[in-house]
């Protein structure tokens, strides 16, 4: 038998009688003779409370005492889960991350794993005792506690899965899987019964929100077969994320939507070359991350560029690049946000030539502005005012779905 890793977030671990309710999918892998490791986030809210708490102190914390203090709600559930265990007669122990140590980097609130020591995992699975880690946290080369980022207890799980070479990673949460698009807006949504890690990618960065983009990453670059199950049904099925779908997978895998886009626009930028590189030179100085670009076709002597950020950088991609217009060559510089991002994926979009077609159609049914298209071998995105985005999103959906 080999080693499954069970990863736990926040909502299936929030009380006691849910701590006891996880058991039942640990202790069934660890009957059936598997080695089973478990990760956990915090429980319910702790995460967000911390957070709060500490607004109440500072708006600017030090980022190592920052670390230091969110980290500490997935401790909680781990030792409270090996109490749960052993009370049912199961011998379990847990981890924090840098007991083990899982080894980061150095950015704080949002790290990244460099190296996980699973010496001490080992050894007790060959005790036969399950074994608890907890998730969303490491340490890095000079011993403080880092995090992974929010939501990040699933990177923890995956990479984990990968250094101990596991048959598989289940992630359970409190939907069933993975979705066609978000149940809480959409009535006709599909479960999936399969993804690829690629479309993965592509959703989670959507705004899916489904599991965590680092997860999907190391489960692709390490192929570890990933579940998402719901940890409140007995026999869920699930989705399995993995490299190739099934043959007779839907072509189009998902509608997201990605609320708070700004689109900036460089006005008479001199159609020269070296103009376009200089604009996003200075941006990747300043760390804004850009998505979709688009340059026009460029009259004569000017061109116009423009491309989306999150509203959250708004600000700052207007001051740095006012400070720059002239060495930039731009006539003026205007932006607008309010705008939502929806994005429709799947690896069959490549080879089915009429997926842009319908989704402009879909958009004009519902008498829907586009303001920028995007596409690539499995996404096309159109960018529309943030009022319109629900219905945009149900209307694509729909178009596919029924
Ligand atoms: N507890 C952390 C958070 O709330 C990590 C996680 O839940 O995955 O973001
Ligand atoms: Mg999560």
């Amino acid at each position: 038998m080999g080693i499954i890793v069970q990863k736990f977030g926040g909502s299936s671990v929030a009380d006691t009688e849910k701590l006891y309710n996880i058991c039942k999918h640990i202790i069934k892998e660890y009957n059936k003779g598997e080695k089973v490791v478990v990760v956990v986030s915090a429980q319910g809210k702790t995460t967000d409370r911390l957070i709060t708490e500490e607004k109440e102190i500072t708006e600017n914390p030090n980022p190592r005492e920052h670390d230091c203090l969110v980290s500490v709600g997935e401790q909680i559930t781990i030792s409270k889960l090996a109490m749960c265990l052993k009370e049912k007669g199961y011998n379990a122990i847990s981890y924090t991350g840098w007991q083990l140590p899982i080894i980061t980097d150095s950015v704080y609130g949002g790290a990244r794993i460099k190296y996980i020591e699973t010496e001490k995992i080992n050894k007790q699975l060959e005790m036969g005792n399950i074994v608890i880690v907890a998730g969303f946290q490491g340490i890095n080369e000079i011993g403080d506690i880092t995090t992974l980022g929010r939501g990040g207890s699933d990177t923890t799980a995956v990479a984990l899965a990968a250094a101990l070479k596991a048959d598989r990673c289940d992630i359970y949460t409190d939907v069933d899987g993975v979705y066609s698009s978000d149940p809480r807006i959409i009535e006709n949504v599909t479960k999936l019964d399969s993804i690829t890690y690629d479309e993965m990618l592509e959703l989670a960065s959507l705004g899916a929100k489904v599991l965590h983009n680092r997860c999907v990453e190391i489960g692709k670059n390490y192929e570890v077969p990933i579940n998402v199950k719901s940890t409140f049904e007995n026999n869920s099925i699930g989705t399995r994320v993995l490299n190739h779908k099934d043959l007779e997978a839907l072509y189009v895998t998902g509608v997201a939507k990605d609320d708070n886009i700004t689109r900036v626009t460089l006005i008479g930028l001199e159609n020269k070359i070296g103009r376009t590189y200089k604009v996003f030179k200075l941006l990747s100085d300043n760390k804004i991350n850009v998505d979709t670009i688009v340059q026009s076709a460029g009259e004569h002597t000017v061109k116009n560029i423009s491309f989306t950020v999150k509203n959250t950088e708004t600000k700052k991609v207007l001051k740095i690049l006012n400070e720059n217009l002239i060495e930039l060559g731009a006539k003026e510089i205007i932006h607008c946000d309010e705008l939502s991002k929806i994005s429709i994926v799947g690896v069959g979009i490549v080879n089915n030539p009429g997926v842009a077609s319908k989704v402009f159609e879909a958009l004009y049914e519902n008498n829907i502005n586009m303001h920028m298209v995007s596409t690539s071998e499995i996404k096309i995105s159109v960018l529309v005012n943030k009022k319109e985005a629900n219905l945009a999103l149900k209307a694509i959906h729909d178009k596919f779905y029924l």
